[in-house]
């Protein structure tokens, strides 16, 4: 067998197609336009990159884009009040604080900081709580993605075994609870899982999310599993130049894909949904903020 591969490239660009039609009916009919705050602390290349692209498709999409730059001088507390002072701006419907944050700041300290319902990321654990017990939280954006693929995937999902691999509070552990809701039968698996490839051998869906290149390999997959690839993994290229690297994930594409039904690419499968995601989660967010029940995401 050889899998069909879940384009993300395209499922993001129809989120983002729906949530622009979306802004525009908040606009038009509720005067509403969501607006997301995304606050940079330092000048990390990566994180500028990945900040930069998400303003963008905001403005994209036609929210509105807030966007704070703070020295890494900045102390907690300077950046608490900032986080503060967003919770009470009624432009803001979204706040995004990029990580990793400085060593001298807790990461922790500023996401419990923001505004339960302002958390687009889903990283306040108010919003974990209410994953873990069924509530109406604020949903993670990788794992949502994921979920978002799988349900356009597969549909029903009830009664399939599923193994998430890695228990991370931003990716594992809200996907294990994300199944769950889905009325799969999960197990959660991580670092001190003992005999992993028999664990992932009986799943009829596999989710990576590890940081280790090309882990799940060919042998690992049932036959006709569904393979959903978190994984973004930079490895030294040589063949592409000296001191060049590439992107791969956390499953053996080449291998795998002989195996499964379904299987997302690394680039362009979980990696654009996210973002993808955020801007839903902020339509989300100024929905509920405003009482707006009949918009449908
Ligand atoms: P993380 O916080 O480092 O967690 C990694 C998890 O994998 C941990 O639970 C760890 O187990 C487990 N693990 C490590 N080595 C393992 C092994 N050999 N066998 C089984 N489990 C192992 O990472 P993360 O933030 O969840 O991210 C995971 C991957 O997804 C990374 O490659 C990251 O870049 C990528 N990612 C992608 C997106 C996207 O938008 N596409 C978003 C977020 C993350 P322990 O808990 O026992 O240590």
């Amino acid at each position: 067998m050889t899998a069909q591969i879940i384009d993300g490239k395209a499922f993001a660009a129809e989120i983002r197609a729906k949530v622009a039609e979306n802004v525009s009916t908040l606009k038009s009919k509720y005067a509403v336009t969501p607006g997301l705050a995304v606050v940079i602390v330092g000048e990390d290349p990566a994180s500028t990159i990945y900040v930069n692209s998400k303003i963008k498709q905001t403005v994209e999409v036609g929210m509105k884009s807030f966007h704070f730059a703070l020295p890494d001088t900045i102390s907690e507390a300077d950046l608490v009040a900032k986080v503060k002072e967003l919770n009470v701006d009624n432009r803001v419907n979204g706040i995004l604080v990029q990580l990793p944050l400085p060593k001298h700041i807790k990461e922790a300290a500023v996401i419990e900081a923001i505004a339960p319902e302002k958390d687009v990321d889903g990283f306040h654990v108010i919003n974990s709580g209410l994953l873990a017990t069924g509530g109406k939280g604020m949903v993670p954006c990788t794992p949502l993605g994921c979920l978002l693929m799988l349900q356009d995937t597969l549909g029903d999902m009830s009664g399939k075994k599923a193994v998430v691999i890695g228990r991370s509070n931003i990716v594992g552990k809200p996907m294990a609870q994300l199944l769950l809701q889905e009325n799969c039968t999960v197990t959660l698996a991580h670092s001190r899982t003992k005999d992993l490839a028999s664990e992932v051998k009986q799943a009829d869906i596999v989710v990576a999310a590890v940081g280790v290149s090309e882990l799940v390999k060919g042998d690992w997959v049932k036959d006709g599993a569904t393979v959903i690839d978190v994984g973004m993994n930079r490895i030294a290229a040589p063949e592409r130049g000296e001191g060049k690297v590439r992107l791969t994930g956390d499953v053996a594409f080449d291998e795998v894909i002989e195996k499964a039904a379904y299987i997302t690419p690394v680039p362009g499968g979980v990696g654009p949904m996210t973002i993808a995601c955020l801007l839903r989660n902020t339509v989300t967010a100024a929905c509920r903020q405003a009482s707006i029940e009949e918009i449908e995401l």
